[in-house]
């Protein structure tokens, strides 16, 4: 266990002597968690090898996964990536600060641990004042995955983070809920034709608005061994809860008496059953019931958070409703085809 320094921030109202405090952790080679508008991120000096190395030791990830690197100022793009073209531009001025990650050439600058070996690196500005401040008040560029255990949901509030990780890590700065509750959207520019390889906080339609023709890669929506997603993060297991998960798909009309009689044959099996759904449909259910909101935007920010509070309940099984695969909710559905490793009932 190492000592952690934890610290709540507001970020409505910053104390700049802390967030120097953290800066400092991070400027010397630490780790430090903070949060962001997407999910929590667990940061460290992305150009210093050995402190990026902890982040993977701190995560428990594979080290062909790469890091995504934050900055504070759009200008700093240039000191570590190259071939900046008016597609780059116009991303970044249209949706930074935001949760969109650009995937670009590399500058020899970032170490292979933080590029996962490829030549390319991803770089976001994050839209969350902590974040922001954190950021500059170090002088370094922030490598920062989830701050999660690799293969669990990524943390989105304060509890769950601090759970997770205290002891982990030098720095935890809790700092509120995440208001978009899914990770970034990442996107490649390094090709002829924009690529998202994880769809996220911004869509897919909003990007088409600005850069015309935008494909999705083909590896996040099916599951097929002879498709090799582009981002190496896509291929491990991810978001996944304690409890075995499964989609119910929602072609039948009759599907909520179809989910009661399952949740009826493993309570039988002495099987502690839950369900997550749109608010509408909560009191349809048996077995534990969380509504996930009323919208996809409200399922996108509830959604790691109730995977979280079914563990807690300690559900053998979750029967997750589908959402529509527009907007966020294509961004929803991967991260519960993930956590439910492609199992539909
Ligand atoms: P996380 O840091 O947990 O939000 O995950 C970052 C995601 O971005 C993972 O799926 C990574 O595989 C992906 N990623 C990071 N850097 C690159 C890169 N250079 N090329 C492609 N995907 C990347
Ligand atoms: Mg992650």
């Amino acid at each position: 266990m190492k000592k952690t320094l934890v610290c709540k921030i507001d970020k409505n109202n910053i104390d700049i002597d802390k967030i120097q405090e953290f800066g400092k952790i991070l400027k010397n080679g630490g780790t430090v968690i903070f949060p962001t508008e997407t999910v929590y991120g667990l940061g460290a000096d992305a150009l210093n090898d050995k402190a990026a190395k902890k982040i993977y030791e701190a995560k428990g990830r594979p080290s062909d996964n790469p890091l995504i690197v934050h900055i504070a100022d759009k200008e700093k793009i240039h000191e570590i990536a190259t071939n900046i073209d008016e597609r780059v531009y116009s991303v970044m001025d249209k949706f930074w600060p935001g949760p969109i990650t650009i995937v670009l050439k590399k500058k020899t600058i970032v170490p292979s641990i933080t590029s996962g070996n490829l030549d390319t690196v991803a770089v976001r500005m994050p839209s969350h004042p902590i974040a922001i401040s954190l950021i500059k008040e170090s002088g370094v560029f922030v490598a920062g995955p989830s701050a999660n255990i690799s293969g669990r949901p990524s943390p989105t509030d304060e509890e769950n983070v601090y759970e997770e990780m205290n002891g982990r890590v030098d720095g935890i700065i809790l700092g509120g809920d995440s208001n978009v509750g899914l990770e970034s959207t990442v996107l490649d520019l390094t090709g002829d034709i924009p690529t998202i390889l994880r769809p996220g906080g911004v869509t897919i339609e909003d990007l088409r608005e600005v850069l015309g023709e935008v494909v999705i890669d083909p590896a996040i929506l099916e599951k097929n061994e002879n498709i090799i997603a582009k981002a190496p993060g896509m291929k491990y297991t991810h978001y996944a809860p304690k409890a075995e998960v499964f989609i119910v798909k929602k072609y039948d009309e009759d599907y909520i008496d179809k989910i009661n009689k399952l949740v009826d044959e493993g309570i039988k099996e002495g099987k502690k059953i839950g369900i997550m759904c749109l608010d509408k449909n909560k009191d349809k259910y048996k077995g534990e019931v969380i509504g996930l909101g009323e919208d996809l935007n409200e399922v996108a920010y509830n959604l790691f958070k109730a995977l979280r509070e079914m563990d807690k309940k300690g559900v053998d099984i979750i029967y997750s409703e589908s959402f529509e695969n527009v907007g966020i909710g294509q961004a929803i559905m991967n991260r519960l085809i993930k956590a439910a490793g492609y199992k539909f009932v």
